[in-house]
Formats: structure tokens, C-alpha cells, sequence
């Protein structure tokens, strides 16, 4: 039995993990993942699978049937993906937007965005663009956590973990996982950095629905007299701004960063004011999104 050793950020950017999983794990990972995201006649019917992801990991490849390819994320990332054409897409944010604006991908049929959060506008845009509308899949260095059901919405894969809520304002929570499969590395009450939101939904599973992923924790914006979560910031933003165009808010004890194309400053930084800080402006630049793009942060 083979052994690999694996790294990621997780969904939340937080510290870099260290996973080891051996073949029977990585086998069981790729199916629990195909399983989750296909229905049985459609799984069938997928032959190009692309996965864009930051580290090169044993983990993805697999065989057989399926030609499943991984995409090392870096600038190229969306004409490399767009050349190989997949039915099947998962990738984080950047690449689908990054798609959306410049390529055309005719075969495309499934389409899953993680590691970085993506808002309502953006979620529109690569729809429109693309065809076929992005659903959130929530994976970190800990797992598989989450999956889409056919409406769309996020669903914890609570047949495989157990779920703890640890609770923060607005309803909100941070998950605490203990993976009842993995065996190679336990996953026990591992508390993680992503700020979850209960939601409805209608397709009457019995998992809970969640919100995708809004942010991190520690990318709450915190003063004296205000916390404000990384989902209010976009919300005011995201409208302002075409959905492929850049833009990162930073918060700091004194005020507020803005990073953005200049055109967008003005706007932006108006909308900004709504929190109460000093906002000042600077030149976005395109490493402040790599390796994660991240639109809310805080600073200390
Ligand atoms: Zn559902």
C-alpha cells in the first residue's frame, strides 16, 4: 500500500497542513468526491475531468475510464483548462472568473468552485459566461466537508463527519470536524478557520445546508465598537465593480485598504465609508491573490 504525502491551505488560507493518505484513502477521496457531485447516470457520462488546484498531490490523479487531469494554479491556469476542454471543472474562483472572461469551454457540463470564496454577481457572471452555473464544494486540509446538492447548495458531509458548531454572531458558526473514515490520520474535534451560515434549501436532504464559505475568521474586521464579516463587505462591493475586475479590502486597526484598478477607487472607496473607518487607496497587484484570493481580509 502506497503512502503520499499531501499539503494544502484549506479553504480558509489559515496554516499549511500536512496530510499523509494511503491509496485506499486517495481511491476512496476521489470517488466520495465523484459520488457526491454526480448522480449515478451522469457520473457515466463524464469523461474530462479537470482539477485546478495549488499543489501537485497523488491525491487527484486517478485512472482507468476517466481522464482526469490536474492543473497547477498559476497564471496560465484557465488557457491550460480551457485547451483540454473538460465535461467536469473544479477550480478555485480566480480560474472560473479567469475563464468566464476570456475562453469558451463547449463541452463543459460540471462545475464546482472551492478554496476561495466566490459572491453572487461573480457566481452570475461565470454562468452567464460559461453556461453552466458554479457550485460550491467545500474541501480542506482536513477533507471533504461539503457538496453540492442539485439546486445548488452546500450540504456538510455529515455521513462521513461529525460536525460541531462552535457559534459566532449573526448565527454564524465555525466548524469543528472529526472524520469518521480517515484512518492514516485522525481527524479529531479539529477546529477550523471557516466562517459557516445555517441555510434552507429544498431538495430534502437530511445534511445541513450551509451558505458557501464566507471567509475566514480571521478576516473578520474587528474596531473597538464594530465586527463586520467578509460577506457584508462583498455585498456593499461586489455591485460596484464588474465581476472580473480585482479588488481587495483589507481591514486595519486604523481604517480600511482599498486595492482596486483606479477607475474603481472613487466607487469603491465611497461604499466603504458605510463602516465608519478612514479608507485610503492603492494599486492592486495581482500577487496579493496569489496563491488565494481573498477580497476580505484583516490585519492587525
Ligand atoms: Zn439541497
Amino acid at each position: 500500500m502506497g503512502f503520499s504525502v499531501g499539503h494544502s491551505t484549506g479553504t480558509s488560507g489559515g496554516a499549511r497542513g500536512v496530510f499523509i493518505t494511503s491509496t485506499a484513502e486517495r481511491t476512496l477521496y476521489t470517488g466520495q468526491i465523484m459520488a457526491k457531485l454526480l448522480k449515478p447516470s451522469a457520473l457515466l457520462r463524464v469523461r474530462k475531468v479537470a482539477l485546478c488546484l495549488r499543489a501537485s498531490d497523488e491525491l487527484y490523479r486517478s485512472g482507468r475510464r476517466l481522464d482526469m487531469r490536474f492543473f497547477p494554479l498559476g497564471p496560465d491556469s484557465a488557457a491550460a483548462v480551457a485547451e483540454f476542454n473538460p465535461d467536469l471543472l473544479i477550480a478555485p474562483s480566480q480560474v472560473l472568473l479567469a475563464l468566464a472572461a476570456a475562453h469558451k469551454l463547449p463541452d463543459l457540463k460540471h462545475l464546482y468552485y472551492g478554496a476561495e470564496t466566490l459572491n453572487d454577481i461573480e457566481r452570475a457572471f461565470i454562468t452567464d459566461r460559461l453556461g453552466v452555473r458554479p457550485d460550491p464544494i467545500y474541501q480542506a486540509t482536513e477533507g471533504f466537508l461539503g457538496a453540492p446538492c442539485r439546486q445548488g447548495t452546500l450540504h456538510l458531509n455529515e455521513d462521513t463527519l461529525i460536525v460541531e458548531r462552535e457559534p459566532l454572531p449573526g448565527g454564524r458558526f465555525r466548524p469543528i470536524v472529526t472524520d469518521l473514515l480517515r484512518r492514516t490520520q485522525a481527524v479529531v474535534r479539529l477546529r477550523l478557520d471557516d466562517i459557516l451560515e445555517p441555510t434552507t434549501c429544498l431538495c430534502g436532504s437530511i445534511r445541513a445546508a450551509v451558505r458557501p464559505v464566507e471567509g475566514r475568521v480571521q478576516d473578520i474586521w474587528c474596531w473597538s465598537d464594530r465586527q463586520v464579516f467578509p460577506r457584508e463587505v462583498e455585498d456593499h462591493l461586489a455591485p460596484l465593480i464588474p465581476a472580473d475586475h480585482p479588488w481587495v479590502a483589507t481591514g486595519h486597526p486604523n481604517g480600511i485598504r482599498l486595492a482596486c484598478r483606479n477607475e474603481h477607487a472613487p466607487r469603491l472607496a465611497e461604499a466603504l465609508f458605510v463602516f465608519g473607518q478612514p479608507v485610503e487607496h492603492v494599486e492592486y497587484r495581482a500577487d496579493m491573490d496569489f496563491p488565494k484570493r481573498r477580497h476580505v481580509r484583516w490585519q492587525a
